[in-house]
């Protein structure tokens, strides 16, 4: 049981049209009747078709909107197929999730994730800076080196650190159903609490209704990212309730 104050960011990566919405009705309900929402932030990250939608149904809700990625400039340009930080905002977006390991995958550098930060948090959006190791690197126990780099770099020069936070994903665990041992888990999270002073630390990677209960009890995580388990309303209500009780 925790009376911790907790985020609980679901990313919905590519799913769901303009009816899964509809889903959304019950974790409203839920929010409105459950004792510890004062001590929960919500933050919904569906793709970008969503947004203003999104946006428009929970307002007046405990639940914020946010975006998966954005383009780095801050300025309309020619860049097909790109949306940047100031047009999310525009359309209702308070967070962006910059640096997960889908994207880094696809060609994303520690450098251009640094300069979509920075972007970000002068446009008035809030990060959710994702990092993470590889299977591959777990293996050579390089984690903590693998995790200074992406901080070090991503972080570079930023200003606004107090509108970020910081989601530990390592790679090999995300939709894989595994995930870290605890003590691992609380050590890693440490490490990262040690190099970047005064931040909010949240695990994701396969986090679910069965394994909240374990992971609830790591002490220093401040929260959790959600994916595949986050496109269920009844899965995602039952990892919050399972956080506090
Ligand atoms: C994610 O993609 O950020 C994630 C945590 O996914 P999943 O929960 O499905 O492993």
């Amino acid at each position: 049981m925790t009376n911790k104050y907790m985020y609980f960011i679901a990313n919905w990566k590519m799913f769901g049209g303009l009816s899964t919405l509809n889903s959304l009705t019950k974790v409203i309900k839920f929010l409105k009747i459950f004792k510890k929402s004062k001590n929960t932030k919500i933050i919904y990250c569906p793709p970008n078709t969503l947004i203003h939608p999104m946006f428009k149904k929970i307002m007046n809700s405990k639940i914020q909107v946010g975006a998966q990625n954005c383009h780095e400039s801050l300025t309309y340009g020619a860049s097909t197929g790109s949306i940047n930080s100031t047009m999310l905002k525009n359309v209702g977006a308070k967070y962006v999730i910059l640096g997960h390991s889908e994207n880094r995958e696809s060609g994303e550098t520690d450098k251009l994730i640094n300069t979509k930060i920075k972007a970000a948090t002068k446009s008035g959006l809030k990060v959710i800076f994702c990092i993470g190791e590889t299977l591959g690197q777990k293996r050579k126990k390089i984690t903590n080196k693998i995790l200074l780099k992406q901080i070090t770099l991503g972080l570079q020069k930023v200003k606004r650190r107090k509108n970020i936070v910081i989601a530990y994903e390592p790679v090999w665990s995300i939709g894989t159903g595994v995930i870290p041992k605890s003590d691992d888990l609380f050590k890693t999270i440490n490490f990262i609490k040690k190099k970047v002073k005064n931040i909010k630390v949240l695990y994701g990677g396969s986090v679910n209704p069965k394994n909240i209960n374990e992971l609830k009890l790591i002490k220093n995580i401040d929260g959790f990212l959600i994916g595949g388990a986050s496109q269920d309303p009844k899965k995602f209500i039952d990892i919050i309730k399972k956080t506090y009780n």
